[in-house]
């Protein structure tokens, strides 16, 4: 083989290579709020921020990130697929019995192995203890503090997507395939985007961050501002991810699931009906990630019990 032949193919592999590794990161994330609605949940909750808690959560932010949390909210979905985080693809979600419409730590939260903890919600645990010792100066070394506040602000979002608390042998909807207006879709991305795409375009001219501002609104001073104590009320912080992930299989079944089946198409009255419970969602895990944020890296005397 001639020396340019060689060269030749070694562009090729090399590009071959180039194109696994584009795919591989454009695999789809199914099983994720879209990168819209991490945004949104984690600019809500910086925006809550304390200013002790404010500023530990820009020191641990890498600097080409601005001080900007939501820049790297969808970190977790970037990385889940790569060799090194693997182990990170169950904390997405949960899978709960088909039609019980109940989430039960000890029944629910494991990973396909049957690991226990391996779910959302303990994900949310695990990553608040982490974050709680940074609090005490312990110089946490045995954990990377950064990346638990990025696995943390993602899975916050995460828990409060009713689909990501879903039925098992549908896996939260995404083997329900429908049709979202004229193309085609299913029904986890239905929750995942579609109603969050559909509402920017119809009702925000497109604008996403309209769309977030709305929201952001009526947090502060609208539909919600005389709900949000109730929303942020948690005894024990390290039970409340539960409470998260019963309110979404709830909701998945009383609004998600409802009246679909596959090869649906669904339109208007869904869209209409069931964006209200999106952004409510939204706000609702903004506003409990700076809760979590507020009393792990604030500075006020709180003491937060933290398990063993
Ligand atoms: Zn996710």
């Amino acid at each position: 083989m001639s020396r340019s032949g060689s060269l030749v193919n070694f562009s090729l592999w090399v590009n071959a290579f180039l194109v696994c590794f584009v795919l591989i990161l454009a695999l789809p994330k199914a099983e994720a709020w879209s990168k819209e609605g991490h945004v949104m949940t984690c600019r809500i909750a910086q925006a809550l921020l304390e200013p002790h808690a404010a500023e530990v959560v820009r020191n641990l932010l890498p600097d080409y990130a601005n001080g900007d949390l939501s820049a790297l909210c969808t970190w977790p979905d970037q990385i889940r697929h790569w060799y090194r985080y693997q182990w990170s693809g169950s904390l997405h979600f949960i899978d709960t019995p088909d039609k019980a419409c109940t989430y039960d730590y000890s029944r629910d939260c494991h990973d396909s192995h049957g690991l226990k903890g391996m779910c959302v919600a303990g994900a949310i645990h695990n990553y608040t203890t982490q974050l709680s010792n940074y609090k005490h100066g312990s110089s946490d070394r045995r954990h990377n503090m950064t990346e638990a506040l990025l696995f943390l602000s993602h899975f916050m979002g995460d828990i409060h997507q009713p689909l990501h608390v879903g039925f098992t042998s549908d896996e939260g909807g995404n083997t329900i395939d429908l049709r979202w207006f004229k193309h085609k879709s299913n029904l986890h991305h239905v929750w995942d985007r579609e109603i969050i795409l559909t509402a920017a375009s119809e009702l925000y001219g497109k604008d996403i961050d309209l769309l977030q501002k709305d929201i952001q609104k009526n947090i502060t001073h609208g539909t919600w501002s005389d709900d949000t104590s109730l929303w942020k009320d948690c005894d024990d912080l390290f039970s409340c991810p539960n409470k998260y992930a019963a309110e979404s299989i709830s909701l998945a079944c009383k609004w998600g699931y409802k009246g679909v089946s596959q090869g649906a198409t669904l339109s208007d009255k869904y869209f209409h009906s069931r964006m209200p419970i999106v952004t409510k969602r939204i706000a609702q895990g903004g506003v409990r990630l700076s809760m979590i944020l507020n009393r792990v890296l604030g500075n006020h005397n709180q003491e937060i019990h933290v398990p063993a």
